[in-house]
């Protein structure tokens, strides 16, 4: 699949700001916006990249502003956890890391926000 990441990007810095996270990743279309983490260790954390992942194949599926007002309505109805394309997003993340360790899984947890957008952030361990 087509994307791209930015780093420190100010987008995902203001999301930051607003959920007072450590980090946060969001997707806008094709791109990963990072803020708190840098792109080696997005890229490394394969739960999470596979997450952010489905996303994009999301906005591909539906079309941007289609998507994001799905996605904002999905949100409205049963709430961002429980938010379909974020199960979606949970599930392909969950595949993402089936070759990992077990003791590296528990700790690649990454729940969506209350932002009527997809944007992401990993619990600290
Ligand atoms: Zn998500």
């Amino acid at each position: 699949m087509k994307y791209k990441i930015v780093e420190n990007s100010p987008f995902a810095r203001i999301a930051r700001l607003v959920l007072k996270s450590s980090n946060v990743a969001m997707v806008l279309g094709k791109t990963i916006h990072l803020s708190g983490v840098k792109r080696e260790g997005f890229l490394k954390d394969k739960g999470w990249l596979a997450h952010e992942l489905c996303h994009i194949r999301q906005f591909q599926e539906y079309g941007f502003f289609r998507f994001l007002w799905l996605y904002l309505r999905e949100s409205m109805r049963v709430g961002y956890y429980n938010n379909k394309y974020e199960v979606e997003a949970r599930i392909a993340g969950l595949k993402g890391e089936i070759d990992l360790p077990v003791a590296q899984k528990a700790d690649s947890s990454i729940n969506p926000t209350e932002l009527p957008i997809p944007v992401d952030v990993k619990k600290e361990t």
